[in-house]
């Protein structure tokens, strides 16, 4: 049987939403970093990339949100067989309402129906939370925060798309994410980073979509096509000029991260979540016994 101790486990998931929402990951201020060298000295773009490292440092140095906006809390969460989902749940809401008080998130919850915010984040289907049981013996919680802006811009096609051009193939789906880039300037401030969602129906096809997004920035995909088209797509999508915050330059993709699900025959869906560059995400893995850990 898989013990913790909720207080403590209480805090440790504070201590994870902290970081999330203050700390961007190694491989994402790496490839900022990266971006700015690609940029001309004295450029828009170079300028553009060297106040949001400024502001990156700024952040974890005081522990204060890298964006005004928090984002939506978005929870994949690991478990072993037996442990209740009902706990962890109630666990997380309450680090969530807790990290509000200490301002390291924005209550970000509205009512759709009456426009009121419940003024800690929690509400109806917030924080999203899913749950899979895996064979490991620990708990593995990964937290990303999703901005507004870029949510907004996320899409999904439905292929064929005669418009486009673009059939029910890998060379339709390269045509609707170059589409969706595209409708995107000015838009989810770039760079932007793309998880993709193949196949599926509608829901499970942007899950796949979001879960691509917990993939760090430097790893390859196992499936050699799909690794061939992030890798053709980054390339030619950052010849778009959309550049930082849309200021034009050499970078308007950090990266782009696929996965593709069986679907029916009759639909054909691609699903694009787009990422910010507040591209906010950790994890920490609890073992028996309490010990964690952090990345
Ligand atoms: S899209 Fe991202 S960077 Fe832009 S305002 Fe929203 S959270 Fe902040």
């Amino acid at each position: 049987m898989f013990r913790y101790d909720e207080k403590v486990l209480k805090d440790q998931l504070l201590e994870l939403i902290r970081l999330a929402a203050t700390d961007l990951p190694v491989d994402v201020v790496d490839a900022i970093k990266a971006a700015r060298q690609n940029e001309p000295e004295g450029s828009a773009a170079r300028n553009v990339f060297g106040m949001l490292l400024k502001n990156i440092d700024l952040a974890r140095d005081e522990s204060t949100p890298i964006c005004q906006d928090t984002g939506t809390n978005i929870y994949l969460v690991y478990i072993p067989e037996g442990v209740s989902m009902r706990k962890l749940t109630a666990l997380i809401k309450e680090a969530t309402v807790e990290a509000v008080d200490k301002s390291y998130l924005r209550p970000n919850a509205v009512d759709s129906l009456t426009g009121k915010n419940s003024g800690n984040n929690i509400g109806e289907g917030q924080p999203f939370i899913h749950f899979e049981e895996w064979d490991e013996d620990h708990i593995e919680f990964k937290l990303m925060l999703k901005g507004g802006g870029c949510e907004n811009v996320s899409t999904q096609y439905k292929l064929p798309d005669v418009g486009l051009g673009a059939g029910r193939d890998l060379d339709g789906v390269y045509k609707v994410i170059v589409d969706a880039v595209n409708a995107a300037q000015g838009l989810g401030c770039a760079p932007g980073i793309l998880g993709i969602g193949i196949g599926g129906d509608r829901t499970s096809s942007h899950l796949a979509a979001k879960t691509q997004l917990f993939r760090k920035i430097t790893d390859t995909n196992g499936n050699p096509e799909l690794a061939e088209l992030e890798a053709r797509l980054k390339g030619d999508l950052n010849e778009l000029g959309v550049g930082p915050m849309g200021f034009g330059g050499n970078t308007t993709v950090l990266a782009v991260k696929m996965g593709a699900l069986h679907r029916l025959p009759a639909s054909f869906f691609v699903s694009i979540s787009y990422m910010c560059w507040a591209y906010r995400r950790h994890s920490m893995t609890l073992k028996a016994g309490g010990e964690v850990s952090y990345d």
